[in-house]
């Protein structure tokens, strides 16, 4: 296996890698740790993305002309029923 040598731009260190290896700038080590990191953060977006998707689709599955009688029956324009549904903090 053909090797050669990188400073490490994280820790500093002198080390041999796999020419194979490409641009790496990091040792082994500092390799893993920055992979694991990065995988963390990306994860966290991908948890959060989730979340946010969760909730736009929390809102009411209802159909417009279901909305629209339940505004009718309770003696309000459509608007403001779907206004008191969604500001109302009823949850
Ligand atoms: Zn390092």
């Amino acid at each position: 296996m053909t090797t050669k040598s990188i400073v490490c731009v994280n820790c500093g260190r002198t080390v041999e890698v796999s020419a194979r290896a490409g641009m790496t700038k990091y040792c082994p080590k500092c390799a893993k740790a920055i992979t694991r990191e990065r995988c963390r953060i990306a994860r966290q977006k991908y948890l959060e993305r989730k979340r946010l998707e969760a909730t736009k689709q929390r809102k009411p599955q209802k159909s417009v002309a279901q909305i629209a009688e339940e505004a009718r029956s309770a003696g309000m324009s459509y608007g403001q029923y779907v206004a008191k549904m969604e500001g109302g903090g009823a949850s």
